[in-house]
């Protein structure tokens, strides 16, 4: 049976062992610690829960530098998103190669879990089952841009519901955003969801202009829209909602999960989420990527802190560990986030930088802040990377890359 042991064991954000190992089948079977003298041996290594990024676009991990050339979110959805898209919706398998590397570089900050939403996702799929991490699909429908209509993107997501059969990956309905549905159409989605049983992932008030839309175009406010569409009918993880004041009351009792990308908010002018009211009034929130310069959550979790304590108290280092893995995996469904007998074996092991000392410690502190490296990724007990290598991937990082840049001749930025 697999086993892995470190100085510290992190059971949950709150409560870590010394010395100790993890024993797992597809589930973890035992954690028990090791007697010190034997802790002393081990090289400077911490074992924690697999994290969850809970809103992603694998397949815009080509051009995730874009996001930072100081452009708002709508001149940066216009020049560098479309072109990109439809490209890739001209090419559908290059969604496969670009998510490889997409996923290599979430497993090097510990991710096990990615809510995806984009198109071509049965390619997307197929790498979440190549590489063996956990996943949550949906296609982002929109009536038109890169769909020829609002029911060619539902037929696309519902398709994929009908072929994803592994039980790793799980499929939701995406309504894309109010601005690119109507609100009948946005409607429809979500009650075919409510009679298939489905979830929904949806973009909700990223900017303020979704609310000002809503007004002129409809005469909806956000909220009138938000009841209009049946949102919360079914299980919802909204992204972004920087702009949901408004919404609060109805995103905690409609148990709305909110899945917070603080890098790319910041970065695209979005402006900054309520999240400290959200969390004050018991919305659930979550960590995601979203598109951002890296892939990696340990950065969101760093730029969460930094965001949300600014002039406001001290950050709490363990409260972005917590919602990175304890709230991103319930929020999906895929269980506790915490590192339990029977809960399946999604463990990551890290490893300290030398210099680092072992005395006094905080292992979720070496993790956000510390520059711990990640050693091994398991998930359901099967080892799926480690050293910074896919371990299930028969293709070499160098014909990924070859694959990708054969398809780059073609492509042409608009600048
Ligand atoms: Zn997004």
């Amino acid at each position: 049976m697999p086993e892995v042991c470190g100085n510290y064991v992190v059971l949950n954000p709150y409560v870590w062992l010394k010395n100790a190992c993890v024993v797992f089948k597809e589930r973890i079977e035992d954690i028990y610690p090791l007697g010190s003298e034997v802790g002393e041996g081990l090289k400077n290594t911490v074992v924690t829960h697999g994290l969850a990024s809970t809103h992603t676009h694998l397949g815009l991990y080509q051009i995730r530098l874009s996001v930072s050339e100081g452009l708002p979110l709508d001149e940066w959805v216009k020049l560098r998103a479309w072109p990109w898209e439809k490209f890739l919706r001209s090419n559908p398998q290059l969604t496969y190669y670009v998510a490889l590397n997409a996923l290599k570089e979430l497993l090097k900050s510990g991710v096990t879990l990615v809510a995806d939403m984009h198109f071509n996702e049965f390619w997307v799929y197929k790498a979440l089952i190549d590489v063996g991490v956990k996943g949550d699909l949906s296609v982002a429908i929109m009536d038109g841009g890169v769909f020829e209509n609002f029911e060619e993107g539902l037929e696309e997501n519902l398709d994929l519901s009908r072929r994803a059969s592994d039980p790793k990956v799980r499929v939701r309905l995406g309504p894309c955003t109010p601005r690119l549905l109507t609100p009948l159409q946005y409607k429809e989605v979500v009650e075919t969801a409510e009679e298939l049983g489905l979830g929904i992932h949806t973009h909700i008030a990223e900017v303020l202009d979704d609310e000002l839309w809503l007004k002129s175009r409809y005469g909806m406010s956000l909220r009138d829209f938000a009841h209009y569409v049946g949102l919360g009918n079914v299980d919802t993880l909204a992204a972004h909602v920087v702009w949901g004041e408004s919404l609060i009351e109805f995103l905690s009792s409609k148990g709305v999960k909110v899945s917070h990308p603080p890098r790319s908010n910041t970065l695209l002018g979005d402006g900054r989420a309520p999240i400290k009211s959200y969390l004050k009034n018991g919305v659930r929130v979550s960590l995601g990527v979203d598109v951002a310069p890296t892939y990696s959550l340990v950065d969101d979790m760093k730029s969460y802190l930094v965001l949300h304590y600014e002039g406001e108290g001290i950050p709490q280092t363990h409260e972005a560990f917590k919602i990175a893995t304890v709230n991103g995996y319930q929020d999906l469904g895929f269980g506790s986030g915490e590192l339990t007998l029977k809960e399946p074996a999604d463990v990551v092991v890290w490893e300290l930088p030398k210099d680092v000392s072992k005395v006094g410690l905080n292992p979720i502190s070496s993790i956000v802040w510390g520059g711990a490296k990640v050693k091994e990724v398991y998930v359901n007990g099967v080892k799926v990377f480690e050293e910074g290598n896919l371990i299930n991937v028969h293709v070499s990082a160098d014909s990924i890359n070859a694959k990708i840049e054969e398809y780059l001749k073609d492509f042409k930025r608009e600048d």
